[in-house]
């Protein structure tokens, strides 16, 4: 994540297999029926590293779920509570602790007085390394959802899927009723994820891919972008378009390319100004992760293959 830059956050690159969405977003602040359990809310925080906004989905008919209340705004907190229109809320649950997908919980909690519950919290007090401008610094849920745990409602359950690579924390969550997953930053409906290290690790982002092609979800509800049918083609896209950002890599080392700034100058052609602190951030995931795996080698800012 470009440091400054509070919002969270995708990368430059389309998903393959799938076009960019040439239709005008809805209206914020508005509840769309996706399906009959299912409401969602965009929140009017729109920008080149959230797209049209994050939205916010509500799960439920009589109380109910909330996903990622998003960022502390008052409009968008009007038109969560509008949603709500009074029913009782069980729970608010957050996938991942970026700037614009958590500060909403607070008041909303305190509103509603439904525990917060999902993503593990981190401690950031030191301001160490896994410390970054897209953090939401003061995430504390009052319960951490562990891969395969559940929370319930009267007519819906919806289960934690671990999903680290975004960052360490990203849960995703399945809804039992209708086989429909709510995707977070893990599985987006216009671009693929930014992978910032430290906290951002390419390796688990791709076994968190590989993870979500071996489920049979109906259905894709990203944090940002539209919803995705037929998930698996686009899981299936994402993964090869990572192994062939890896391949150029390996192939520009090759050819004498050494620091991270020249690979996205030949990686990146045409790229958004706005945009290529998160393609650096892209790259060095890469390399970290073939350092990891004995294929390249890291020294200062220079970047070469292993040795043969
Ligand atoms: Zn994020």
């Amino acid at each position: 994540m470009p440091s400054g830059r509070g919002a969270c956050v995708v990368a430059p690159d389309p998903p393959s297999g799938q076009a960019m969405d040439a239709t005008p977003p809805p209206p914020t602040g508005l509840a769309i029926e996706l399906e009959p359990l299912v409401t969602r809310v965009l929140a009017p925080n729109a920008s080149p590293y959230t797209y049209t906004g994050t939205q916010t989905h509500l799960v439920g008919t009589t109380d109910l779920a909330i996903i990622d209340p998003g960022p502390a705004d008052d409009a968008h907190h009007a038109a969560l509570l509008r949603a709500i229109g009074g029913r009782p809320v069980t729970a608010i649950l957050i996938t991942h602790h970026h700037r614009d997908h958590s500060p909403g919980a607070r008041r909303l909690a305190q509103e509603t007085g439904a525990p917060i519950v999902g993503a593990a919290p981190f401690a950031l007090s030191d301001g160490g390394p896994r410390a970054d401008a897209a953090f939401d610094p003061d995430y504390a849920p009052d319960r951490v959802l562990a891969d395969g745990e559940r929370v319930s409602g009267s007519d819906w359950t919806l289960e934690a899927i671990a999903t680290p690579g975004h960052t360490s924390n990203h849960l995703a969550f399945a809804l039992h009723q209708t086989n429909a997953l709510f995707s977070g930053d893990h599985v987006m409906g216009w671009a693929t994820s930014v992978i910032s290290p430290p906290d951002g690790d390419m390796g688990e982002y791709m076994a968190s891919l590989e993870k979500l092609l071996g489920r049979d979800d109906r259905v894709y509800y990203p944090g940002h972008g539209l919803e995705i049918d037929r998930p698996q083609r686009l899981v299936r896209g994402m993964l090869g378009h990572r192994k062939q950002r890896e391949g150029q890599i390996m192939r520009l080392l090759a050819e004498g390319a050494r620091t991270i700034p020249t690979l996205v100058e030949k990686m990146y052609v045409g790229l958004d100004h706005r945009l290529r602190g998160a393609a650096e951030r892209s790259v060095l995931a890469h390399l970290i992760d073939l350092d990891r795996r004995g294929l390249a080698r890291g020294n200062g800012e220079q970047w070469r293959l292993a040795a043969a």
